[in-house]
């Protein structure tokens, strides 16, 4: 190769030479917002001049990151604000990465089962394969991962895992992220503030094929606001950026987020987090002494096989939480036949739960 070719293909980030290369010489729609200007008179938009709520700007469109949001959740996320992407929660951001590196009909995407059902089914929306691995038996990434991920554009590892709960040590995924320098990890950390000591966040610094999904939606209380976040190298934000649509994030989100994510907001956050976390261990040893088999919980949920001889069947328990008004989770996936997903949930919900467990059935 030579010199110029060398530098050249250096030159090149990795978002780019994965992008999808109609992306590359695409200019992002101008939405007025993003051209902006200086004045009084606002006519630029099309918007109404009346705000007929409290909201103040609600009349306006909001920008498409909003810097405050942006600069909260960096700050939380010990990151840049150059390395944070806000979306309609990790489902968004999911769904993006996809669209922006994936070729319809020729590339794929790899994640390890049992895990979130909607990587597939992004995936399957877009005509874009999907690798369907499997976790091992005890619940952890298969020994020879890359040359069973192949040509996958993205591979997906959801840490802590929906639905088992379990958990991939950083020190695996890191080498999986080294293993795979020319592929998309995406690590999906929704569920990191119940075990933070586990995220891989920090390593967004060093490599350039990592992305970490987050979201408000569990520990931060704000399933019903849709805010997410993606943490990533900034040639991979700015590549997202060409396909997001021009005002992802209603104003009224962005106020309920950055209040959120306020010095008192992540404290109450973590008092929750505390709560949730005793109360699933309630949960879990209540669930245990019913005969159930119960995975270590690592997130705020626990999943329990009623699978054992002589012991809690799955189908007397499904009647048994039906008839006590009691919606857990059941699945289709065929290893997941036998469980029940239940997340943790208030103290005096627990106990109601406990009572109906400790109730011979
Ligand atoms: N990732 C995982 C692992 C999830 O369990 C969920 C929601 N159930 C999401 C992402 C989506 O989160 P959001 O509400 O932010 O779209």
């Amino acid at each position: 190769m030579s010199v110029e070719a060398k530098i050249s293909v250096n030159a090149t980030s990795l978002a780019e030479r994965l992008a999808r290369p109609e992306l590359l010489s695409l200019e992002p729609y101008q939405s007025a917002r993003r051209i902006g200007g200086e004045g009084q008179i606002w006519i630029n938009a099309n918007e109404s001049p009346f705000n007929n709520s409290e909201l103040e700007g609600l009349n306006r469109y909001p920008e498409c990151q909003p810097p405050e949001l942006i600069q909260r959740y960096a700050d939380y996320a010990g990151l840049s604000s150059r390395q944070v992407l806000t979306s309609r929660g990790a489902d968004e951001a999911i769904e993006l990465l996809i669209r922006t590196f994936c070729i319809p009909g020729r590339d794929s995407i790899a994640c390890f089962g049992p895990t979130y059902g909607m990587y597939a089914i992004s995936a399957q929306t877009f005509n874009v394969d999907v690798n369907a691995l499997r976790l091992d038996a005890a619940y952890q990434l298969p020994q020879d991962l890359p040359s069973l991920v192949g040509d996958a554009k993205l591979v997906f590892i959801c840490n802590p895992n929906n639905p088992t709960g379990t958990v991939i040590e950083p020190d695996a995924i890191e080498a999986v992220i080294r293993s795979l320098p020319d592929t998309l990890v995406v690590v999906d950390e929704a569920y990191i503030e119940f075990s933070p000591e586990l995220s891989v966040v920090k390593l967004v610094e060093r490599y350039d094929n990592l992305v970490v999904l987050r979201t408000l939606s569990k520990a931060f209380a704000l399933a019903g606001a849709r805010c997410g976040f993606m943490l990533a190298n900034e040639a991979i934000i700015e590549m997202v950026m060409r396909v997001i649509a021009p005002y992802p994030v209603p104003l009224p989100v962005a106020k309920l987020a950055i209040e959120a994510l306020s010095a008192e907001g992540i404290e109450r956050m973590q008092t929750q987090v505390d709560t949730l976390k005793a109360n699933g261990e309630r949960l879990a040893a209540a669930l245990t002494a019913a005969g159930a088999r119960v995975l270590p919980a690592f997130g705020n949920f626990v999943l329990a096989y009623f699978d054992q001889a002589n012991e809690a069947k799955v189908g007397e328990m499904q009647a048994r939480l039906k008839q006590a008004g009691v919606v857990a989770r059941a699945y289709k996936d065929p290893a997941l036949a036998d469980a029940i997903r239940f997340s943790f949930t208030s103290d005096e919900q627990t106990d109601a739960l406990l009572a109906q467990l400790s109730q011979r059935a």
